[in-house]
């Protein structure tokens, strides 16, 4: 645990039990302050007391405190919105107080930026903060396997596996690699990686956010400040490397908006498949390499089509982001193609759990919208579709230039009429079968299977009306799968 001893003596506010705020809380206690906490619900509160904290209604003038005592920080949990759809009343009242809000990842950077001031120049902890609609845990794990795998001492945390300030404190040239949500990027008062990567923008999460434009400027805040002068004086001026994919707009927009065009560029353009070889820094995907452009000049490229989790375009813009992370942070040419080749990749993404009688079972259950499933679909042919939840805005309106790759789509869930409606529209309608869960659909699918044929979970859905998480969703598929393969056709 990172103990944030900047609020030493201090009451500081923590709203939202679940694992961040419990940890959050923890952290602070440690650093020797006094977390106040709360929850909408009772039974979080009931978590905060069994591990002995104050508990008060921080939707309450008064749990504030008065004169020397008044708390002037609150860490609100990331389930918690700040504007929208409209401010959490603990928002509302910090706000009114002028207590300052913010969030676990504020607080890390914070800390971060006491231990580089700190340390030996040699050994000043760095940050690579990763953000994207989809990608992300991909990405984030690939360059700490990367990392690790070049001798270099590195922890993965924020969004995937642990909490921030659930990560251990620096110990020499320590590297963190971040994950970072939308949620989090929007909230956190302070960022200052060494390294900002910014994968790609699709529409998710609007409601929260106000709108695409939102949820662009979220992500942004991220390349808005790096690291501080290490003598304590603020070094006014952006991350000094800004990986930034320009597939889309927003990206290229940012990504001219970023740049100094000076020798020492601090921006890295990566893409999947543009070709990027007239830029100063760039890494972009071509013909089964990566092309890796530094100081204007190419470098040897990187072959890319031996590893097995590089299936699909999508892939190649999370290996490019990786190889410019690490090259960045100095892994040399052989160091970062051999981290890349021996990537297992993630569990829930486009993961192969069985081939049988020339079938290929693959679990995409993070497929969790429709951008993240139409790589999916475009990374395999005859595809027998299990798909549905909870639905997102747009539905699978947007994938429907991928239909012809579809034999047959099997819908689970609350989505099953609308996507069937889809689906029907179709200029020939694609065939498809409602089947309720997981299980009947993967058993339909491996009854209806010939050689040749893809059962692939894409759900484009949020898993919440069946499942807790995507995780739970995949497990169930892949004990489905196990099931079907064991019993007779
Ligand atoms: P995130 O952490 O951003 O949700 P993941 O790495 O967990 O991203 O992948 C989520 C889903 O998106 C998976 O279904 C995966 O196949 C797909 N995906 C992965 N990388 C990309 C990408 N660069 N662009 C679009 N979709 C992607």
């Amino acid at each position: 645990m990172i103990a944030l001893d900047r609020y030493n003596g201090q009451r500081v506010g923590v709203f939202g039990m679940g694992r961040s705020g419990l940890t959050c809380a923890r952290a602070l206690r440690a650093g020797g302050a006094t977390p106040v906490c709360w929850d909408d619900s009772e039974a979080g509160r009931e978590r905060a007391r069994a591990e002995g904290f104050e508990v008060a209604d921080l939707t309450v003038a008064d749990s504030y405190g008065a004169g020397e005592e008044r708390m002037r920080v609150v860490a609100l949990s990331p389930g918690a919105p700040h504007l929208y759809p409209q401010p959490h009343p603990v928002a509302q009242t910090a706000w009114e107080l002028d207590c300052l809000v913010d969030n676990d990842v504020g607080l890390f950077f914070s800390q971060i930026s006491a231990a580089r001031r700190e340390s030996a120049p040699s050994d000043v902890p760095k940050v690579v903060a990763i953000t994207g609609s989809n990608g992300k845990s991909t990405t984030s794990a690939l360059i700490h396997h990367m990392l690790k795998a070049a001798g270099r001492p590195a922890q993965l945390g924020g969004n995937i596996g642990r909490g921030v300030l659930d990560l251990d404190p620096p110990g020499p040239g320590e590297i963190y690699v971040l994950e970072l949500s939308s949620y989090q990027t929007d909230l956190a008062r302070r960022m200052t990686p060494d390294v900002a990567v910014l994968l790609n923008l699709h529409p998710d999460h609007l409601d929260r956010h106000g709108g695409l434009g939102g949820y662009f400027a979220a992500k942004a805040r991220l390349f808005q400040r790096g690291p501080d002068h290490r003598s304590g004086a603020y070094l006014p001026g952006p991350p000094p490397h800004q990986i930034i994919g320009v597939d889309e707009a927003e990206g290229r927009y940012l990504a001219n908006h970023q740049r100094s065009g000076d020798a020492d560029e601090p921006v890295v353009e990566i893409s999947a498949g543009r070709d990027l070889s007239d830029k100063t820094r760039a890494v972009f995907g071509q013909g089964g390499v990566l092309r890796v452009i530094e100081a204007g000049a190419e470098q040897t490229p990187m072959p890319i089509d031996g590893a097995p989790w590089l299936k699909g375009a999508h892939n190649v813009q999370n290996a490019a982001a990786a190889v410019a992370a690490c090259r960045a942070l100095g892994l040399s040419h052989e160091e970062t193609l051999s981290g890349l080749a021996s990537f297992p990749g993630l569990p829930h993404r486009l993961q192969r759990v069985a081939e049988q009688d020339g079938v290929t079972y693959v679990n995409d259950s993070k497929a969790t919208n429709a951008d993240a499933a139409e790589k999916a679909l475009l990374a395999y042919e005859n595809v027998r579709w299990i798909v549905g939840g909870r639905q997102k805005e747009g539905g699978i309106e947007p994938l429907r230039p991928l239909f012809g790759r579809i034999r047959k789509a099997y819908l689970v869930g609350e989505a099953s009429e609308q996507f069937a409606a889809t689906l029907r529209v179709y200029p020939e309608e694609v065939p498809y079968e409602k089947c309720g869960t997981i299980d009947a659909a993967v058993a339909q699918a491996h009854a209806d299977a010939e050689a040749g044929d893809t059962v692939l979970l894409a759900p484009a859905c949020a898993s919440f009306d069946q499942f807790p998480d995507f995780e739970k969703r995949g497990e169930a598929f892949i004990a489905s799968v196990e099931t079907a393969l064991a019993s007779q056709k």
